[in-house]
């Protein structure tokens, strides 16, 4: 047992749990850590949680895990949770950020630039973040994907959106880059765990001492995250995402800090969900797969419109351009772990189609 960190000057005004995650303040979610969610207008996701942890490095001294989205609402919404805290954006001692998504990092970047607050990220996001400083227009690397799954109307459409990314909006590289290890803040020794899958370069920070798992997009309590979905791509983000819901689910069990949705879920249980879900789904996939016959096989849009998206299973058809584009390259992955798990077999078409196919003829399937 250490002691735990000293108490600031004036006792924090924090609020009791809301009924909604989203609602704007800072919330204790253990002694010296305060979930201040910050809004994300006009997106699905509602809002981002940063985390303020007291490192005591300076009277009322705090370290942010994960920065939010350089927008004013949520630049308002910050400052607010910290003034609630007794402290300023001038208490921030430095920022942690679990992956370079804009909701992550880039009111890191905005707060560094006009107060030299240091940002630290894990080293895998730099593919991510160099791509996107060369001058790669956003959903390029995705198109594609969507036409080797046989969406061409829809990468046709996704192109004509295609816009450069803005580098003023707080595309720089962090002072510090992380590797796997361990980081202090103040009396806390956080370990960094790198868990690709989401994007090639997400870190966790788990407080194994205090329980707490800082588990940014990785690991979220009510949404399963989108993967690869970035700059740089990899060959398999969802063996990545897999590999690295195993190696958090080795941790002890913690308290589940997610930066989408409330906080305080046990992280076995939530990786167990996960783990199951994409189980449930690589079945799903692998008996549209089996059903088509062999000799001619099924794309992948064909086989996202042959199972439901979100938990409400929406028809493909019903998702709106962005959100197909997600579902179809969600498939792409899973197809992409069938294949390399042997279940599926891939081919290509002259167009440059790939068509899959059932590695073996299954049981319950159109086989005589
Ligand atoms: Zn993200």
């Amino acid at each position: 047992m250490t002691a735990p960190p000293a108490p600031p000057p004036q006792p924090p005004q924090v609020r009791p749990a809301p009924a909604a995650w989203t609602e704007p303040g800072a919330f204790e979610v253990a002694p010296g850590v305060y979930r201040i969610p910050l809004p994300m207008p006009n997106d699905g996701l509602a809002a981002v949680n940063v985390f303020a942890i007291e490192d005591g490095s300076a009277k009322g001294g705090l370290t942010l895990v994960d920065g939010g989205w350089a927008v004013e609402a949520a630049r308002k919404a910050l400052e607010a949770g910290l003034k609630q805290l007794g402290a300023t954006t001038r208490s921030i001692t430095r920022i942690l950020v679990t992956h370079s998504h804009r909701d992550h990092y880039t009111l890191a970047v905005q707060l560094r630039r006009e107060l030299g607050i240091p940002i630290a990220l894990g080293i895998g996001e730099k593919p991510n973040l160099e791509t996107i400083i060369a001058g790669i227009s956003n959903f390029t690397p995705q198109l594609p994907i969507l036409r080797e799954a046989g969406a061409f109307e829809l990468a046709d459409f996704m192109e004509k959106k295609v816009r450069p990314m803005n580098l003023a909006d707080g595309w720089e590289l962090p002072d510090q880059w992380l590797e796997a290890g361990e980081t202090e803040v103040g009396q806390r020794r956080l370990t960094i765990l790198a868990t690709p899958g989401h994007t090639r370069g997400h870190v966790v920070f788990a407080d194994q001492e205090n329980q707490l798992l800082f588990a940014g997009d990785h690991v979220l309590p009510h949404i399963t995250p989108s993967l690869g979905l970035e700059a740089a791509l990899t060959s398999s983000p969802l063996r990545d995402f897999l590999s690295s819901l195993a190696a958090v689910r080795a941790l002890p069990d913690l308290k589940l800090l997610g930066a989408h949705g409330p906080s305080g879920a046990s992280s076995h249980q939530r990786v167990d969900e996960l783990v199951l879900h994409h189980d449930q789904r690589l079945a799903e996939m692998l008996a549209v797969v089996a059903a088509a016959a062999p000799e001619i096989g099924v794309t992948s849009m064909a086989v996202a419109g042959s199972v439901g998206w979100t938990r409400h299973k929406r028809a493909l058809a019903d998702l709106d351009p962005f959100n197909e584009m997600l579902a179809i390259c969600e498939t792409t992955s899973h197809l992409r772990v069938l294949t390399e798990t042997g279940a599926v077999v891939r081919r290509h078409d002259p167009s440059g189609v790939a068509l899959y196919s059932a590695a073996h003829p299954v049981a319950s399937g159109s086989q005589p």
